[in-house]
């Protein structure tokens, strides 16, 4: 399904990147497992991929830096030759009141969350323009669609995830290549561990199904969006969400 394919998932040492990275290689992609600090873990990815049959390398980079970002994409097209597949998936949060959030907690989560998926996005489409092809995916989230009281500078950087998919879509759709963002509810990772139970009991009461989502589930999404039958869907948000958004 996606064998020949080249696809590049950022933050795919854990949680909902780690399933996407799973998924794309075991449908024939050769998986680029980008990461930040998680070196150990992005190898346990990299070699599940490989014990599958699968293909995958990991590449450090921080998507906050526009010059890392740039050898970042270099490389992985002079290793593989095409880049086929762009998911951004690296996300933080630094949640907190916005009367009481300091500046350098809201440049972080703009920088690593909107201007990360700027970065890859401006070195990719360049390859995809020249392919005639592309998919491009990113997570945005039911945040950045709905607001979330404690989380300004997260539901900004997601809000402006959906700006931004619906601008390159437009860009880029005359050359083949679409872009489409995926807006999860509560997902069960390392980022969603963090809240209170507190926190959780009252998140799953607002969830239609009643429960979290799987990073799985988020995975399959991606999954359709980057296979060929998605090919007439571009500047579109997919909710993943149990009902959350609708
Ligand atoms: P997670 O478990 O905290 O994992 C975050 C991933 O992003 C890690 O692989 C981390 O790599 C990577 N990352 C962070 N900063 C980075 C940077 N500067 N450069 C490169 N990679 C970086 O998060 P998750 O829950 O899987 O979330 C993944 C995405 O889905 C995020 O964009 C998040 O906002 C979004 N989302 C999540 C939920 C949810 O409920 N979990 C809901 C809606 C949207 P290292 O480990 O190497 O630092």
């Amino acid at each position: 399904m996606l064998e020949g394919k080249t696809a590049v998932v950022t933050g795919a040492s854990r949680g909902i990147g780690r399933a996407i990275a799973l998924k794309l290689a075991s449908q024939g992609a050769a998986v680029v497992i980008n990461y930040n600090g998680s070196e150990e873990k992005a190898r346990e990815v990299e070699e599940q991929i490989r014990e599958n049959g699968g293909q995958a390398s990991i590449f450090q980079c921080n998507v906050a830096d526009y010059a890392q970002c740039e050898r970042f994409i270099q490389d992985v097209i002079k290793t593989y030759g095409s880049l086929d597949i762009l998911v951004n998936n690296a996300g933080i949060t630094k949640d907190g009141l916005l009367m009481k959030m300091s500046e350098e907690d809201f440049d972080q989560v703009i920088d690593t969350n909107l201007k990360g998926a700027f970065n890859t996005i401006r070195f990719a489409s360049r390859q995809m323009l020249r392919q005639k092809s592309g998919r491009i995916i990113n997570m945005s989230s039911v945040s950045g669609v709905t607001g979330n009281a404690g989380q300004a500078n997260y539901a900004a950087s997601k809000a402006g995830l959906i700006g931004l998919t619906k601008a390159a879509a437009r860009e880029l759709a005359s050359r083949g290549i679409t872009v489409n963002a995926i807006a999860p509810g509560f997902i069960e990772t390392d980022m969603t561990d963090a809240l209170s139970d507190q926190v959780k009991e009252a998140s799953v009461a607002q969830i239609p199904l009643g429960r979290f989502g799987r990073p799985e589930h988020v995975a399959a999404a991606a999954a359709f969006l980057a296979s060929e039958e998605a090919g007439y869907i571009t500047g579109q948000v997919l909710h993943v969400d149990g009902g959350m958004v609708m």
